[in-house]
């Protein structure tokens, strides 16, 4: 069954990638910019929107108040080739470009952003391996994802800090033909779950080597010794999703898990945002289309004063709001994600999509609890979980402070040059 729908998706997407160039070339490139999407986009989009209203919407509560690792939806996302969309065909993948895996990641996102997360951070895992990986470390490691309804994780940031990578502190010291890896991972999405880790770790001791030579990218396997995940973690929201620190004592990683070469780490470890912030950003605007649709629905339904509380004013303002907010920031995940899947430099374009969607889902969560009133305090209606997951897009993969560095950097580069 899995593999009759992962060679149908793959057929879709040779499709998509053929209509999405001819798109690009045509209208894109030549006739000025296209908002339409093509055939087999629409068909993606309508078998996540399918799975997510069936299968995900009536979990998303359960998983919430449990805690609970969603094995069984992940399991039925894999099979309909809902995930992995990165990995390369040569593995068995879809190698889908990132605006199809975005389509499918706001479709995800509108049910529950903890299986959003829960599934979109195997893709950042992944990312550095897609990127960097030799094709034997891309074979084993994603062809396995293709194999097995199995998921990565992205090990960087510690307990002493996320924003500044390059004060990571996991050491690999090189012996023979292995690397013994040492330290402590903080806050790793997928932690407890992962078959394998993305990490990060320091290989030049000298403090004077700068961040693009002293540290070096490993694969590591979960099961390897000296892997030790912590407990879940208790967070305000995305509950469902698997956060732990992650210790590693003296880890031996075979020389052939290095991604690209020895101090080769630090610009892989960035440059895997550039494909994968246009992700956070469109999973926070699932959230904020499901805070409208929510609000609107509601508002319609309750009365006050005579009519639906939609009739009055100031509501029906910050459904407008919602409106606006939702608009833009699904034109600003598309057009980073256009960029990178064109081959253009879109570390820009990704930080103000994922800073931008991060505030408006944040700002759609907090009008829709205020749209519900009472009732959108409590835990029975669906409104309250959504603030709780909101806040964490303005904080993972990079804060929404560490995107206006880089878009701030940005503006005044352009300004000297
Ligand atoms: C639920 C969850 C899942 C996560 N998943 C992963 C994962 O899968 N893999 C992974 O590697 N990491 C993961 N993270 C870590 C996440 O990326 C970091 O928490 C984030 O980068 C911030 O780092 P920090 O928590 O150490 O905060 P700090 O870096 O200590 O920052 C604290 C505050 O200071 C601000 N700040 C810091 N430096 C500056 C500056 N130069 N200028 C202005 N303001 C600044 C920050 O914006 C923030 O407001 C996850 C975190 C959470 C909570």
């Amino acid at each position: 069954m899995a593999l009759f729908l992962q060679k149908t998706f793959r057929r879709i997407n040779c499709a998509s990638r053929r209509a999405f160039s001819v798109t690009s070339i045509h209208r894109g490139h030549q006739n000025g910019y296209n908002f339409e999407l093509n055939d087999t986009q629409k068909e993606i989009q309508a078998v996540a929107r399918k799975f997510t209203r069936e299968e995900i919407v009536p979990a998303a509560a359960y998983h919430d108040k449990t805690g609970e690792y969603p094995k069984a939806l992940i399991k039925k996302a894999w099979s309909l080739g809902l995930m992995n969309g990165h990995i390369p065909e040569h593995c068995g993948g879809l190698q889908q470009g990132v605006f199809d895996i975005c389509l499918t990641g706001e479709e995800l996102a509108y049910g529950c952003t903890g299986i959003f997360t829960a599934i979109d951070s195997s893709n950042l895992g992944q990312i550095p391996v897609v990127v960097a990986g030799t094709k034997e470390q891309q074979k084993k490691y994603l062809g396995r994802l293709i194999e097995e309804p199995i998921v990565a994780a992205y090990g960087v940031t510690e307990p002493g800090g996320g924003s500044d990578v390059s004060g990571v502190k996991t050491k690999a010291v090189k012996k023979g033909d292995e690397w013994i890896l040492n330290g402590q991972k903080m806050w790793i999405t997928n932690g407890g779950v992962a078959n394998w880790y993305f990490v990060l770790a320091r290989t030049d001791p000298d403090p004077k080597c700068p961040a693009g030579k002293a540290f070096t990218g490993f694969i590591v396997e979960r099961d390897s010794p000296g892997v030790t995940p912590g407990r879940k973690e208790i967070n305000m929201g995305q509950r469902a999703s698997d956060t732990r620190g992650i210790t590693f004592e003296d880890v031996r990683v075979p020389k052939e898990n290095v991604l690209l070469g020895e101090g080769a780490g630090f610009k892989i470890a960035m440059n895997a945002f550039d494909k994968t912030r246009p992700s956070v950003a469109c999973g926070a605007t699932g959230l904020a289309q499901r805070c409208l649709d929510e609000g609107v629905k509601y508002s319609l339904e309750r009365k006050t004063f005579g009519v639906p509380i939609a009739h009055h004013q100031a509501v029906a303002f910050m459904l407008a709001d919602m409106a606006i907010g939702v608009e833009t920031a699904r034109l600003m995940w598309m057009k980073s994600a256009w960029e990178v899947d064109n081959g253009m430099k879109n570390t820009y374009a990704a930080s103000i999509a994922k800073s931008y969607a991060s505030d408006v889902a944040n700002k759609s969560a907090s009008d829709a609890v205020q749209i519900f009133g009472g009732a959108g305090f409590n835990s029975e209606y669906p409104v309250e979980k959504l603030m709780r997951d909101a806040k964490i897009f303005q904080i993972y993969e990079g804060t929404s402070q560490i995107q206006k560095i880089v878009i701030s950097r940005s503006v005044i580069n352009n300004a000297k040059n």
